[in-house]
């Protein structure tokens, strides 16, 4: 029996790293709009994690006519009423890169005391079917701290500042592993993978 497929809609490629080691114990061919020479860039506009992940979704799966995953994820600090929330990839503005948004984070922090630097990641995640209509929708938070300097070097992102209190470490120091039963997207996946594949029988 052919196994069924289903492409990621993601360019980062970090974060689909991730993605494919949550699908692979699955039996799902997955794939990635980087796997296709043609496929368009979506436009993250969206005022919500929802709004984007069904975009990316929706867009890409009419373009290819196949099964899709599209996923928005970031970092909402609770001293910066949730920001930088559905803009943490471009929290930085124009060029925005990891180290120009966690020096952003940072220098917006450097006056918050320690017991209010409570934050969360938040993943968003939506399966569109072929026609590009969405059929299902799963959301999870992961609760951390963020500190003051940063601390490992695994991950991606805001990793280094996210402090998991429960291990004194953070995402950058926590192994992949870890990283992969804690972490919102894995949080996000569990919800996901038992109706997925129901979806794609
Ligand atoms: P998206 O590709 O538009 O969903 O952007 C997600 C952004 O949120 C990333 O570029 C990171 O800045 C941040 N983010 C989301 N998930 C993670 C994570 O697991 N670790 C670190 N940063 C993350």
């Amino acid at each position: 029996m052919t196994k069924p497929s289903l492409v990621v809609a993601s360019r980062n490629a970090k974060k689909r790293r991730e993605i494919e080691d949550l699908l692979a114990p699955y039996h799902i061919a997955v794939l990635s709009v980087t796997d296709f020479s043609d496929v368009p860039e979506v436009v993250e506009d969206g005022d919500t994690f929802a709004a984007n992940a069904a975009k990316k979704a929706t867009q890409t799966a009419r373009f290819l006519n196949c099964w899709v995953l599209g996923e928005d994820s970031g970092l909402m600090v609770d001293a910066l009423n949730g920001a930088p929330g559905v803009y943490s990839a471009r929290f930085s503005g124009e060029g925005a890169t990891d180290e120009k948004n966690n020096a952003k984070l940072i220098a917006e922090l450097v006056s918050v005391p320690d017991e209010r630097r409570g934050a969360q990641y938040l993943c968003h995640a939506a399966i569109a079917d072929p026609s590009g209509t969405i059929r299902l929708t799963v959301e999870a938070t992961c609760r951390g701290r963020i500190i003051r300097e940063p601390r490992g070097s695994n991950g991606f992102g805001y990793d280094p500042y996210f402090l998991i209190p429960e291990y004194h470490l953070t995402f950058g120091e926590l192994s992949s592993t870890v990283k992969q039963h804690l972490s919102h997207r894995a949080r996000a996946f569990e919800r996901l993978i038992v109706p997925l594949i129901g979806l794609l029988e």
